[in-house]
Parts: C-alpha cells; structure tokens; sequence
C-alpha cells in the first residue's frame, strides 16, 4: 500500500461496534478479571488502546515495526537520551531546533553524558568525531531552520561500523517524504505537533524502531517516567495523520511556488530550501527524499528589514512551530531558537535575519501575492526610516 492509502485506512481496533472513527479510551486504569490476572491493559501510562493505535500508524506510515508515542516531541527525545548511560556520549547535529539544543546542553550534562557538535553534512568530520564512547548519534535532516542536508545511508554505516545508534528526527518532512528507517537509520524522531497533527491543537512526539530490544527499553522508558502520549490526544493525533498525504502534498508544491518566488525577490539575500537545485545537499536530498517539505527560511541582510517582513505578513501568523494546515512565519533566532544557551549561541544560533516560513494548505497565489506585499511594505517603512535618518 501507498502512504496515502495508509494515512487512511488503519489498522482495525478491537472495538466489538466497528466503530470508523476509533473510540476515546478516556481512562485512567482497566478493571481486571481477578487480584492476579491481567487483561491487554492494565493502566493507561504503561499502555491504552487509543494511543496504541496511533502508535501502529505511526510505524505503519514509517515502514516501521514499532512505535512509541509521548507527550511532546521533546518527551520523545527525553526518552531517546535515556538509552545513553553515565560516561557515554552524543553526537549531535549543530543546527537543531533550540529545545533539543537546551536539553542536550543543560540536563544532560547533570547526568553525565556529554555532548558534541558537529557538522552532520560532512561524514568524515563525523566519522573522527567518533569514539567507542558515543552511544547515539542524532541528526535533523533538513535541519531546523537553516534545512542543511545530512546523507542518512552514509551516516548509518558510519554510525554501525562504530557500534553507536543513529537517530534522525524527522519532523520536517514526515514519512510521506521521507523514512529514515529504510535508509538504515535506528530510530525514527518525531515531533508529531508539526506535521503528523498538522493543525496546532496537539503537543505529540514519536520513536520509532525496527529493533525488538530496542523497542522494548522505549516502551519500558515511556512507563517508567510517565510521558505517553494521552488518549485524547492521541485520538486527535489520528485525525489529523488521516489527511497527512493530502496536506504535505499541497504544502509541498505551494512551497516550491514560493521558494522559487523567495530566490527572485530582490528583498532576499538567499534562500534556504533543499528543492532549490543550487542547495548545496540538493543531490543527496533528492536521492533520500520523495518531497522537499513545505518549510523554507530566507535572510534579507537587515533583522530589520526580516522584523518588518514578519509583522507584515497578514495570511502568516506569527508564531512558533511549523506544520500545520495554516502558514505561519517566524523569526527563529528571536522565537524557536532563543532557547540555544547563551555559551553555544556563535556557533549553534541561526542567523538574527533569518526569516523561517511554514507554507501552509491555502491557495499559494494568495501566499505570493502576501509576501509581496510584506516585503513592499518592508521596504518602504525602511525607506522612512532612512529618510528620517538623513533628515
Ligand atoms: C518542534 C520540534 C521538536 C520538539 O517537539 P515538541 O513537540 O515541540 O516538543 C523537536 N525536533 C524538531 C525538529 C522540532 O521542530
């Protein structure tokens, strides 16, 4: 079956009313037959039948065996540092969104585990960053905002040959783009708030395996410290995946309409969107990608310039996040990323210009004709400014 055949139809719940729409399994605990035996479920932070089901179309829409599903992106990545143990390492990506940046910075180290930064689009840096101490590598490809590239199928067999696992997050396309598993990924990442949910009224994270073993610890994890994913949500989780294809599809060539329209513009000092063919991991993107995303960031030269075209935009609202069936636009070193410590901020920051757009599902003419007008706007408030200046 296709993925858009797939987001549909999903595997049929145990419910005795065949009921299309899944029921709520709103509960916090499951009656049993008797003091020592127990049914499926037991208790709905080790395991509810809402949130299993979102979790089998999680994997099934990955090609995946297995799925876990948590409370937040953020929960997932909790639970994924958790397979690395006091005195062993991470390697991790150097343009990653801010949040995972702060956890991996200022938690982990309190229990002791380090991290390192590196450039994840150069494999050999990768492959001497390597030690028999690293345990997990975890990359964003595209990453979060400046969409660098990294080649999942190098970085896998480079992972392998040292014993440590590779974790690719992989909010920014979904599976209907890209899967990372069959690229000889790990661990599938999933910030299910953008994408996989699509509308912005739930907070959803995701892992992903093949391994057995693995799973097995996740799930354990996911118990343990109590960030499964809740039953309401997950149930709003599975509508919004039921039209996944639908929306990356459109969202997907509203994106490159305007990508290309962004790299015309004059306003527009450069354009970061792996569909454009002068991206420096265009090539590899293709080669592991079926779509491009439907996020796209640009700088103007001026923070100015970028503040106006923000706070001009009226079909883009402002706001974080990305993903969903609305265009939002942002300013991430000022929103997304101002969680990046203030130590790491050189190197791991994006750039103060750097306007990062979601292209959402309405008509992109209307889009276009909105940035336009936002950057002529820009324009000509600067022009005021300079004006003033001068006078
Ligand atoms: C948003 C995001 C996260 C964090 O997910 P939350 O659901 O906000 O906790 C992790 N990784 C990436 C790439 C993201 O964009």
């Amino acid at each position: 079956m296709k993925t858009a055949t797939q987001c549909v139809h999903f595997d049929s719940t145990d419910d005795p009313h065949c009921s299309i729409s899944p029921p709520i399994y709103q509960t916090a605990t499951f009656r049993q037959p008797t003091a020592d035996e127990f049914g499926e479920y037991d208790y709905t932070r080790s395991g509810n039948p809402t949130r299993g089901l979102v979790e089998r179309q999680i994997a099934r829409l990955e090609g995946a065996e297995h799925a876990c599903a948590f409370a937040s992106g953020m929960a997932a990545i909790t639970a994924l540092t958790r397979l690395v143990g006091v005195g062993e390492e991470i390697i991790a990506g150097d343009d990653l969104y801010g949040g995972t940046v702060r956890l991996l910075d200022q938690i982990l180290p309190r229990q002791g585990i380090s991290v390192r930064y590196v450039d994840v689009t150069d494999v050999d840096a990768v492959r001497e960053a390597l030690n028999p101490r690293v345990k997990l590598i975890l990359i964003e490809t595209p990453s979060n905002p400046t969409m660098r590239v990294a080649d999942i199928r190098a970085l896998a067999q480079v992972a392998r040959a040292a014993g440590a696992l590779l974790a690719v997050d992989n909010s920014m396309l979904s599976p209907c783009f890209q899967k990372p598993l069959k690229l000889g990924a790990d661990i599938v990442v999933h910030s299910a708030t953008k994408f996989l949910c699509g509308h912005s009224d739930v907070t959803g994270g995701a892992l992903v395996v093949n391994d057995y073993d693995l799973h097995r610890q996740i799930a354990f994890q996911q118990n343990a410290e109590g960030a499964g994913l809740s039953p309401f949500d997950s149930w709003l989780l599975l509508r919004g995946m039921k039209t996944l294809s639908l929306r990356v599809e459109r969202q997907n060539e509203s994106a490159r309409k305007i990508a290309e329209f962004l790299s015309r513009h004059s306003a527009v000092d450069r354009v970061y969107y792996p569909g454009l063919a002068d991206h420096p991991g265009h090539k590899i993107h293709r080669d592991q990608s079926k779509g491009d995303g439907a996020v796209i960031s640009f700088t103007t030269g001026d923070v100015e310039v970028s503040r106006q075209v923000v706070e001009a935009t009226q079909l883009f609202d402002i706001a974080v996040s990305f993903g969903s069936v609305g265009s939002t636009i942002s300013l991430p070193c000022r929103m997304s990323h101002a969680s990046i410590p203030q130590a790491l901020r050189d190197r791991l920051a994006p750039p103060p210009d750097l306007v990062r757009i979601s292209v959402g599902i309405e008509d992109v003419d209307d889009l276009i004709e909105d940035l336009s007008r936002a950057f002529a706007l820009a324009a000509q408030r600067e022009d005021a400014v300079t004006a003033a200046c001068v006078a």
